[in-house]
C-alpha cells in the first residue's frame, strides 16, 4: 500500500454494520456501562496506536499506545489536530487524497512519516475509518496505526545496497542460512556462474580444496564475533580453475541483532599473485639458466646447516666447473657458450630430487645441494653426472666437467664447507679434469 493509495472499504464492512441502537436495544444501563468499560479497556490495551477525531480532525480520544509512541500526554493532545505529530516531510497531496477519501466516506490506508514530541521521526502505516451515526452521517474518524520505522529502515538500506550492487566489485548476498539470494555482473565475470545457476545454492559451491576446515572455521568465527572478515581466499570457478581472491564478508543484522544477510565482496588477485611470484622468481633465479641463484643457494645451505646442527640430518655439497670453457667461447662464440650453459643446467637438474637444489654459482660453475645425502651417495651422484655430461653433446660439442664433493661435518659453517669443496674441485682440475673428487673431510 502506497501513501497515496485510495482504498475503498470493502462493501460488506460499511453495509453490514449495525447501528448502536440496534446493538444495544433493550440493554439496561448497567450492562451498557459494563460493555462500554470492556470496550474501553480493549482499546486502551491494544498494541495499535488508536485515535478518534471529530469531523474537523480535532482529537477526542487517544489510547495508551498512541501516548507511548508519540511521547505526548492526553492533555496535550485532546482538542488538537493530528498536525501535532505531522513531520512536515509528507507531500501535501497525500493529505489532500486522505481528506478526499475520508469525506466521501471511504477508508483511507497509507504510510506517513510523523514526529514524536522529542522531535524523532518515525514511520506509521495507518488505516483511517469514517464512523457514521444511525442516520449515516459521518461523525468521527478513527485512526489505527502501526509503527513501521524498522521496515522502512530496511527498505532504505536495501535501496542503498542495490545502488552499489551493480557498480564495481563482485558481490554475493546470502540469507542467514547462507543460501545465495543475489549476485551481480562482476560476480559472473569472475566466477563464470550466471545468477540463475547459483541462486539458492550455498558458497560451498566455490570451494577449491586449497583451505582446510580450520581456515573456514576461523573465517566464520570472525564473521559471527566481529561481523566482518577479510582476507585472501582461493576459490574454484565454473570451469574448474582455482584462483585467488581478496574477499570481505560482512554479516548484516537487523535492529534486534538477528543476522539477515551475509554479503561477500571480492576481486581477483590472480594478476597480483602472478606478479609477486614472478618477482620472487627473479629474486631467486639465475636469468640465463633458470636455476637458483647464489643468494637462494646460500640461504638453502645455511638452512641445511641449521637442520644438521639439530643432529638428525646430514647433507652434501657439490661444486662443478666446465673444463676449458674459455676455449669453447673463443672457438664457437659467446652465444654458443651461453646455450651450452643452458643445456648443461637442464641436464644437471634432470637427476635431482625435489629436495635437491641446483644453483649457478657464477660464470660456468654450478653448485648442487643434496639433502639427507651422506658423502658416499653424493660421490656416486657426482660420478654419474660427470659421466652423463661426458657422454653427451651440447650444441654438438663434447664437453666435460670437474667436480668437488663434500659432506657436512659437525661444527661446519658455510665458508669452511665451501673451501673444502673448492679444494676438491681444484684437485680434480689439477689431476687432469673430467673427474669427481671427494674432499678431505678433515680440513
Ligand atoms: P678450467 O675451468 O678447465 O680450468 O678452464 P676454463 O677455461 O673453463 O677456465 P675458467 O673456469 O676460469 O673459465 C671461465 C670462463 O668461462 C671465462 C668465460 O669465457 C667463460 N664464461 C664464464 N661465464 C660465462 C657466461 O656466462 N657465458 C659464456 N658463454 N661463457 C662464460
Ligand atoms: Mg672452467
Ligand atoms: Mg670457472
Amino acid at each position: 500500500m502506497t501513501s497515496d493509495g485510495l482504498d475503498t472499504a470493502p462493501s460488506h464492512y460499511t453495509q453490514r454494520i449495525r447501528s448502536p441502537r440496534e446493538v444495544w436495544a433493550g440493554v439496561d444501563i448497567d450492562t451498557l456501562r459494563e460493555k462500554f468499560y470492556q470496550l474501553h479497556i480493549a482499546v486502551e490495551q491494544s498494541p495499535a496506536a488508536t485515535a478518534i477525531t471529530d469531523t474537523d480532525a480535532r482529537i477526542e480520544y487517544v489510547n495508551q499506545r498512541f501516548l507511548d509512541v508519540t511521547g505526548f500526554t492526553r492533555e496535550e493532545l485532546i482538542g488538537k489536530t493530528p498536525a501535532m505529530i505531522q513531520s512536515g516531510m509528507t507531500p501535501e497531496h497525500v493529505y489532500r487524497d486522505m481528506w478526499q477519501t475520508l469525506r466521501s466516506g471511504r477508508v483511507w490506508k497509507g504510510e506517513l512519516q510523523n514526529r514524536k514530541k522529542n522531535g524523532e521521526l518515525y514511520w506509521e502505516s495507518e488505516v483511517i475509518t469514517p464512523v457514521r451515526d444511525d442516520r449515516g452521517r459521518i461523525v468521527n474518524f478513527i485512526a489505527v496505526k502501526e509503527d513501521i520505522t524498522e521496515r522502512k529502515r530496511q527498505e532504505d538500506e536495501l535501496k542503498v545496497l542495490a545502488s552499489v550492487f551493480e557498480t564495481g566489485q563482485a558481490t554475493l548476498i546470502t540469507d542467514p542460512e547462507m543460501r545465495i539470494e543475489k549476485v551481480n555482473q562482476a560476480f559472473t565475470d569472475i566466477t563464470g556462474y550466471r545468477a540463475e545457476e547459483v541462486i539458492g545454492q550455498t558458497p560451498r559451491l566455490f570451494k577449491s580444496g586449497v583451505h582446510d576446515r580450520a581456515f573456514y572455521a576461523r573465517l566464520w568465527e570472525a564473521v559471527l564475533a566481529t561481523g566482518h572478515w577479510q582476507g585472501e581466499i582461493w576459490n574454484r570457478n565454473k570451469y574448474g580453475d582455482i584462483y585467488p581472491l581478496w574477499q570481505s564478508i560482512t554479516a548484516v543484522r537487523d535492529a534486534a541483532g538477528e543476522i539477515r544477510h551475509f554479503i561477500a565482496v571480492f576481486h581477483s588477485i590472480a594478476e597480483r599473485k602472478q606478479m609477486e611470484s614472478e618477482l620472487e622468481r627473479q629474486a631467486t633465479r639465475d636469468h640465463l639458466t633458470g636455476t637458483h641463484n647464489r643468494r637462494a643457494f646460500d640461504k638453502a645451505i645455511r638452512q641445511a646447516i641449521r637442520q644438521a646442527e639439530q643432529g638428525d640430518a646430514t647433507f652434501s655439497l657439490l661444486l662443478f666447473d666446465i673444463d676449458h670453457f674459455k676455449s669453447v667461447n673463443d672457438s664457437y662464440g659467446h652465444d654458443t657458450g651461453d646455450a651450452i650453459l643452458q643445456r648443461l643446467a637442464e641436464r644437471a637438474s634432470e637427476g635431482l630430487r625435489s629436495t635437491d637444489l641446483l644453483a649457478r654459482w657464477g660464470g660456468e660453475e654450478f653448485a648442487i645441494l643434496l639433502l639427507d645425502t651422506p658423502l658416499k651417495g653424493a660421490a656416486t651422484f657426482a660420478e654419474r653426472l660427470r659421466h652423463q655430461v661426458a657422454a653427451s653433446r651440447f650444441q654438438g660439442l663434447a664437453i666435460t666437467i670437474s667436480l668437488g664433493i663434500t659432506e657436512y661435518q659437525p661444527g661446519d659453517d658455510l665458508e669452511r664447507m665451501l673451501a673444502r669443496t673448492d679444494d676438491a674441485l681444484y684437485r680434480a682440475k689439477r689431476g687432469g679434469r673430467n673427474a669427481a673428487v671427494v674432499a678431505d673431510q678433515q680440513t
